[in-house]
This record gives structure tokens, sequence and C-alpha cells, in this order.
């Protein structure tokens, strides 16, 4: 291995991710956590984790029925984000109710993303990755980049008013082209997931359901006979100016 690279890994040492008692995970639209680490956050959760759920938009663009999209929509997809994180153990959850595909301004969501890092004190948050090659959502780069950009900068006096010494030890990235982190889970986590992710019935019917698992199963195969969620996990000071951070 690059000596350098071996260094950084063993000046930052980025422990397991069972020793952070407080997760954030930051997601754009209900359904996006569930999707990209439900059975993490259900093995987390059951290891006594507190694990929030903070929901950006307010999921109201999330259908080709115009007679749903908007308001009605929102309220259903948030009951079905809250019988989801119940499954999953999820500890609570905010929702910050920006527009779903409205044009809202990073500048804005990531204050309120440092204002909730400082308030909820997460040892680790996760969100989506916004580095994933061909990613062209606008609420998940969008989410993505604020999210890192509030990790880095959330001491800071121009992002946030809330003045700080918590440490945000990580930020963790699923749905990750480059992951860096393969945490094992069970058949039992995944078969929450699962579930979990049935409740999302806006989204998903029967037959989507059913492809959806064979792909989040297949993409959980990481050896024989052993499943994992996998991540991008760096130390938010590797998200400035490090060449490295790709490789870490
Ligand atoms: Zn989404």
């Amino acid at each position: 291995m690059n000596s350098l690279l071996e260094h950084l890994r063993n000046f930052f040492k980025m422990p397991d991710l069972e020793e952070y008692r407080t997760i954030l995970c930051i997601q754009p639209h209900p359904d996006d956590a569930d999707i990209g680490m439900g059975a993490t956050v259900a093995k987390l959760s059951e290891k006594g984790a507190k694990v929030f759920y903070l929901t950006v938009t307010d999921g109201s663009a999330g259908s080709t029925n115009e007679r749903l999209i908007g308001e009605t929509l929102s309220k259903i997809r948030k009951e079905e984000q809250e019988k989801a994180a119940e499954i999953l153990g999820v500890h609570d959850l905010i929702w910050l109710d920006f527009e779903d595909l409205g044009d809202y301004q990073l500048k804005e969501l990531r204050s309120m993303i440092a204002e909730h890092i400082v308030v909820l004190k997460p040892d680790i948050v996760f969100t989506v990755d916004p580095f994933l090659p061909y990613e062209i959502h606008p609420d998940h780069i969008k989410c993505g980049f604020a999210v890192a950009q509030a990790s880095s900068f959330y001491k800071l006096p121009k992002i946030s008013k809330f003045r700080t010494d918590h440490i945000l030890h990580a930020i963790g990235f699923f749905n990750t082209a480059n992951p860096n982190n393969f945490y094992q889970i069970e058949r039992k986590h995944l078969e929450k997931k699962f579930l979990a992710l049935s409740h999302h019935k806006s989204q998903f019917d029967e037959k989507t359901l059913q492809t959806l698992y064979f792909y989040l199963e297949e993409r959980a195969k990481v050896g024989e006979d052993k499943l994992a969620e996998s991540f991008k996990i760096l130390p938010p000071v590797m998200l400035h100016v490090f060449p490295e951070a790709q490789d870490f």
C-alpha cells in the first residue's frame, strides 16, 4: 500500500461502526436511507446505538399520479417512513420539508444540517454519495454535498448560528461506487430492511418491490454466505484538499 495512505489511515484510525453511539442518517427523500443502509440501521439500533433520520424534502414529487403529488403524497410518505423506521429501530425522525425537486439552495440546507449536527451531537453522519458517477437527481446531489459541507464546517459562525465543542468523527456515504467499509449484516437484518421497504407502498408496487429485494440482496453478497452493506467512510477533514480521500 502507498505509504502516505497508510500513514493517513493510522493517523485518522476510523473505529468500528459499532463504537458510534449516536448516528444521524440524512436522506433526500423518505425511503433513501432504508434502501441504502436499512440493514445497518437495524443492526446498530439492535446494538444500542441511537439512530436519527433527518429527511431533507417533503417527498411530494415522488409519483407519476398528478392527483397524488403535493401535500397528499407528502403526508402518505411520512406515514410510510414512520412505519418503516419503527421496524428498523430508528430513535426519532426529523423533517426539513424542503420541496421535493424544488429549487431550494444548498447554502440554506447546509446551515440547517450543520445546526442539527450541533444539536443532536452525532458521532457519525450518513448520507447519499454525491460523488456517485451518473447520479442525476438534484435532491440527492444537493443533499450529499450539503451534508458533506456541513460535516466539515458546522463549527463556523458563517455556517451555523450555534457554537459547539462537539466533534463529529466521521461521514459515511451510502449508495457509493467507491466503498471502503463493508459492514457485515445477518439475514435477519436484511429481512427487517425488506419489511421496512414494503411499507413504502406509494413508491413500490409488489413487482417493483420483488425486483428491489433481488437487487439489494445481490448487492449485499460480499462473499461465501456473507452479507454486508457498503459505505465510503471518511473523517470529515478529508473532504477538503486531500487527493488521498479517493483511495482512503
Ligand atoms: Zn431519493
